[in-house]
């Protein structure tokens, strides 16, 4: 049989190289070496301490310079996944406990973006305003502005819709979730949040974003991003990640990291190989015995 990791499938051309590259490297030419993102200690509570939703939780999430990472979490409905990713974009605080970002507690200049499952693109503005918000907003002259998001609008396919109001039908779904993600992508955050982004898909528009979306995580050339997903479908998290986070129980805790050793080069007959379903069904099994919240 053929071995489809080393198949001969086409694959689309790489991504061409831009000159947005993010550095890792403190001052003094040093890698950075310090996890990414660490949830120390994390307790939640609501009612007066009657709701616990965490009780010491703790995250750790490694940096790989220079190739990143995917990460994805799951668990039950209203197990807390969003609440996590909250308080990484600093649009939340927790009851207890610490936020730290390389090391250092998170503060509200280290602006980590989202990626919404709706609503996630600016209606008024068009496709090319809405990629430039981002650059504006840290003050980078117009004109460079203007040029990084056009490069950044080509990785992501949408050359040619720039001057388009950035909305529905104008735009498809699908189009729209690349215009948010390439606003959250331009300035080259170290780490990119994606809460159910591709939910309101339909499905052969949701697969395509999955094989979209590995992509860029593996251009290495343009992004090394620590990617962190919240996902309910099972496939697109073994197809997407190379870690995933099972939360469970109530407090609730971590229940089973996965490493996902699939190849680093990805496209869509990953998901009829062997080892691919076999991952898919391990965390199907996982997912079934944690109690419903
Ligand atoms: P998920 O994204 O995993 O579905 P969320 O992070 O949205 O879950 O929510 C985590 C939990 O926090 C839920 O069980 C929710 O009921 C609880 N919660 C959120 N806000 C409040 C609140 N103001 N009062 C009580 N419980 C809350
Ligand atoms: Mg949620």
């Amino acid at each position: 049989m053929e071995n489809i990791f080393s198949s001969s499938q086409p694959r689309s051309p790489k991504i061409p190289e831009t000159a947005i590259k993010p550095s890792r490297k403190t001052s003094d030419g040093k890698y950075l070496d310090q996890n990414i993102i660490d949830l120390v200690d994390i307790t939640q509570e609501y009612e007066d301490g009657k709701v616990k939703v965490f009780d010491k939780l703790n995250i750790e999430i490694k940096d790989i310079v220079n190739k990143g990472q995917f990460i994805t979490i799951m668990g039950p409905s209203g197990c807390g996944k969003s609440t996590i990713l909250r308080y990484i974009s600093g649009l939340q605080k927790p009851t207890h406990g610490k936020i730290l970002f390389h090391g250092k507690e998170l503060t509200e200049k280290d602006h980590i973006p989202m990626v919404f499952q709706q609503y996630s693109s600016f209606p008024w503005k068009t496709v090319l305003q809405n990629v430039m918000l981002p650059l504006n907003m840290m003050g980078i002259p117009e004109e460079e502005s203007r040029k990084r998001a056009l490069s950044m609008l080509k990785i992501v396919g949408l050359n040619g819709h720039e001057n388009k109001w950035a909305q529905y039908p104008l735009l498809s779904g699908g189009q729209l979730q690349r215009v948010a993600i390439a606003r959250n992508l331009v300035a080259n955050p170290n780490v990119l949040l994606m809460d159910e982004p591709f939910g309101a898909l339909d499905i052969l528009t949701r697969r395509q974003m999955q094989v979209f979306m590995r992509k860029i995580f593996e251009d290495n050339n343009a992004f090394d991003p620590t990617i962190i997903l919240v996902t309910h479908d099972i496939r697109e998290a073994v197809f997407l990640s190379t870690n995933i986070i099972i939360l469970g129980d109530s407090p609730v805790n971590v229940k089973n990291i996965i490493d996902i050793d699939l190849p680093d080069i990805r496209d869509m007959y990953l998901k009829r190989h062997p080892k691919f379903l076999e991952y898919v069904n391990t965390i199907e099994d996982i997912m079934e015995n944690l109690k419903k919240l």
